[in-house]
């Protein structure tokens, strides 16, 4: 069935409904990749996601363009979407003034970060008089307005955190500030996922955790952002793509059957959904989904 825009807080959804399938995309820098970018969406929406979230540019580049492509993908396309937004280069005022932005709009549903550095610069450093971490941006939505709030989590755990039991204090902070649904960030290794679950439900997190997974379409594109981010290839999968990497149909081909095997074993495990990270475009993710949709692996979950 498809869902329609107007009663999609994304907390009631996650209750009512699994798998919950999301994408997400980025603001687009020029008007062709804009018209790009929907081709993209118009291709995807066939597959019914139950929404779309829109990134919110490193160093809040993006500051208006995501409100704008929020807003046009929820009155042309009819999809619910979740607004990315962090804390970089905001006093708590002006956060306040982009967070009204987004209210006087529509926007019911926002994905809240610390937000990663800005170009150029490769420590976050937090904007006097603005906010130092993620859980503190998700309490400043929760207590201030009626949205719904979701949080970042890492199963490799974050890059600066010192372990992960540091790691996981904080991701229980944010459900304590007012996270109704945290995001992982992109691994290739199940066994990361079950993992980090594990430890955060017997921590206490109760939330659902949803697996974010990015199709691997380009050798050197992923070996930057993984090591960027900290997350690791398997050597096994490693040694596969680097064996074929002058050959982009190959690569592509094995990125979209590496996560299509992921994305079984995870829904057929029991997990609430995947969230793609689609890099604005459409045929991975399409093929993923579609022999998802066809299996129905979460018919074996208990
Ligand atoms: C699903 C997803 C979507 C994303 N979308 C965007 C986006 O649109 N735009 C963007 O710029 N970035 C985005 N990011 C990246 C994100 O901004 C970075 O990963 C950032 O470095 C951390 O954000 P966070 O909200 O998890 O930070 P935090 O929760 O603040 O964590 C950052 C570090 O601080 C530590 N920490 C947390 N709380 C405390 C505390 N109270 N005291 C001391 N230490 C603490 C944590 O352990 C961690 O090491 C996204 C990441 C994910 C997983």
């Amino acid at each position: 069935m498809p869902h329609h825009v107007g009663d999609m807080r994304l907390d009631t959804v996650f209750e009512q409904r699994r798998p919950v399938f999301s994408f997400e995309f980025f603001p687009p820098h020029d008007d062709a990749a804009t018209r790009a970018l929907f081709d993209s969406i118009a291709q995807l929406r066939e597959l019914e996601p139950t929404f779309v979230s829109v990134t919110y540019g490193a160093g809040g580049s993006t500051r208006t363009r995501t409100i704008e492509l929020v807003t046009r993908i929820r009155r042309e396309l009819d999809i619910e979407p979740v607004a990315h937004f962090t804390c970089v280069g905001a006093t708590v005022e002006q956060l306040r003034v982009h967070l009204d932005a987004m209210r006087d709009v529509g926007i019911e549903n926002i994905l809240a970060l610390r937000g990663d550095p800005p170009r150029g610069e490769d420590q976050f450093a937090a904007t006097p008089g603005g906010l130092s971490h993620g859980c503190e941006l998700i309490k400043l939505i929760h207590d201030g307005y009626d949205a719904c709030v979701g949080g970042a989590c890492y199963p490799e755990k974050h890059l600066e955190s010192r372990d992960v039991d540091d790691d996981l204090r904080y991701t229980r902070m944010k459900e304590e500030c007012g996270a109704s649904f945290l995001i992982t960030q992109l691994f290739f290794d199940n066994a990361a996922y079950f993992d980090f679950v594990a430890r955060a439900r017997s921590s206490g997190v109760t939330v659902p955790v949803i697996p974010g997974i990015m199709p691997i379409t380009n050798v050197a594109q992923i070996t930057r952002f993984t090591s960027r981010i900290g997350a690791t290839i398997p050597p096994a999968l490693m040694d596969a793509l680097s064996s074929r990497q002058d050959d982009p149909d190959a690569v592509l081909q094995l990125g979209v059957a590496w996560s299509t095997l992921q994305c079984s074993e995870l829904l057929a495990a029991g997990a609430p959904g995947v969230h793609f990270y689609t890099l604005n475009r459409s045929p991975a993710t399409r093929a993923i989904l579609s022999a998802l949709l066809a299996a129905r692996p979460w018919d074996r979950a208990r």
